[in-house]
């Protein structure tokens, strides 16, 4: 590609100048690399970074990590969302310590047979941990290259991707191919933003075919967004001399591991005390009587919205058996903050401590 040598040049001195002051940047240890590229993933830096730091301390290195319960591991993420990358993580650690011997292989091909270690994480961690000439593509390095070289097909379509793994492969330079990438990361973090980026400022507005034309807000071209679905849920409270029932996701699926209140989907036609009923015999074989409204609480997923309809219940017959979790517990409010809750939890486990007018 004939603007390749000024594209790296720029970037690369733009990037030594103008880095953030990164605690991974500064060691360059292949964990630390693969723990912030794994936090990072759908987490802004300012977000992700007091998890970082608190990870570190907790399990500072990856022996550490493997050694780690899962439970554990979930608590530390707690509240990040996107769960399955911290089950990989462990997952990843425990075979890194079987077919490695606790060093992470240094080959991007390699890395990329890890659990939770795609592409883009592979050549993240090869590149700047290891120094090999592997390229990355995320979402970020995605809207600089369709600006900087004009594409004007949607983002989404698979075409598009694997044009643009082929451009981002062929400017990753030899020498240097971690700071590159982490440049091309960077810009599209604070001057190739998504909306009025900051072109004045670019150290490669010069090779940018979209700014020529004064495209750049118009790139990339994303397809129309589906309209993001909503579902009513039910959530049983379940007192019992001073404590309550919670249970643990199994292993798939969206938030598995994380502790819960039991509950679930309201059916159409069903009013909330009839779900309940209906999901307390389902979930755990036991039958309830419903009480009053706790709480309403609204949460947003990527994929989907919520709305949770939190009840006191109370057992009227049945023992209590875990047909879809992995596990049943009694705890007590005090001990809430020892099991990692999903947020939409947390937005009234506070309700539930016993000094306030809604506790036991
Ligand atoms: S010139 Fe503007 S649009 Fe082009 S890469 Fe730089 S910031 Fe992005």
């Amino acid at each position: 590609m004939q603007q390749a040598p000024t594209i790296r040049k720029s970037l690369l001195r733009w990037f030594r100048e103008e880095a953030r002051d990164l605690p991974w940047r500064k060691s360059c240890d292949p964990y630390h690399v693969w723990l912030s590229e794994i936090l990072l993933q759908q987490t802004r830096v300012d977000q992700g970074l007091p998890y970082y730091e608190r990870f570190l301390v907790a399990l500072p290195t990856l022996p550490d990590l493997a050694a780690a319960s899962e439970d554990d591991v979930l608590k530390l993420w707690e509240g990040l969302g996107y769960y399955t990358r911290a089950r990989n993580l462990h997952r990843a650690a425990r075979q890194v310590m079987d077919q490695y011997d606790g060093r992470l292989p240094e080959k991007a091909e390699l890395l990329q047979m890890l659990p939770g270690v795609g592409r883009y994480t592979a050549g993240a961690i090869a590149s700047i941990a290891f120094g090999e000439r592997a390229p990355v593509v995320d979402g970020n390095v995605k809207r600089v290259l369709t600006r900087l070289f004009n594409i004007a097909q949607p983002i989404e379509d698979t075409a598009t991707d694997k044009k643009l793994w082929a451009i981002a492969d062929s400017l990753v330079p030899a020498s240097d191919p971690g700071d590159f990438n982490q440049g091309m990361m960077e810009l599209g973090a604070r001057i190739c933003t998504p909306k009025k980026p900051d072109c004045g400022s670019c150290p490669i507005v010069g090779d940018c075919a979209s700014h020529k034309r004064n495209l750049q807000e118009k790139r990339p071209v994303r397809k129309p967004r589906k309209a993001v679905p909503h579902r009513e849920i039910v959530v049983a409270v379940i007192a019992r001399d001073g404590e309550y029932l919670i249970g643990k996701r199994g292993p798939d699926g969206m938030l598995a591991g994380l502790w819960e209140f039991p509950g679930g989907k309201l059916e159409s036609g069903e009013t909330h005390q009839e779900a309940l009923v209906r999901e307390c015999a389902e979930e755990l074989s036991i039958t309830v009587k419903v009480g009053g409204m706790i709480s309403t609480v609204k949460h947003a997923y990527t994929h989907l919205k919520v709305t949770l309809n939190v009840y006191r219940c109370t057992i009227i017959s049945g023992k209590e058996r875990p047909n879809v979790h992995t596990e049943l517990k009694w705890i007590k409010p005090t001990e809430f903050d020892d099991y990692a809750f999903p947020k939409g939890n947390h937005k009234f486990l506070d309700l539930l401590r016993p000094d306030l007018e809604f506790g036991l």
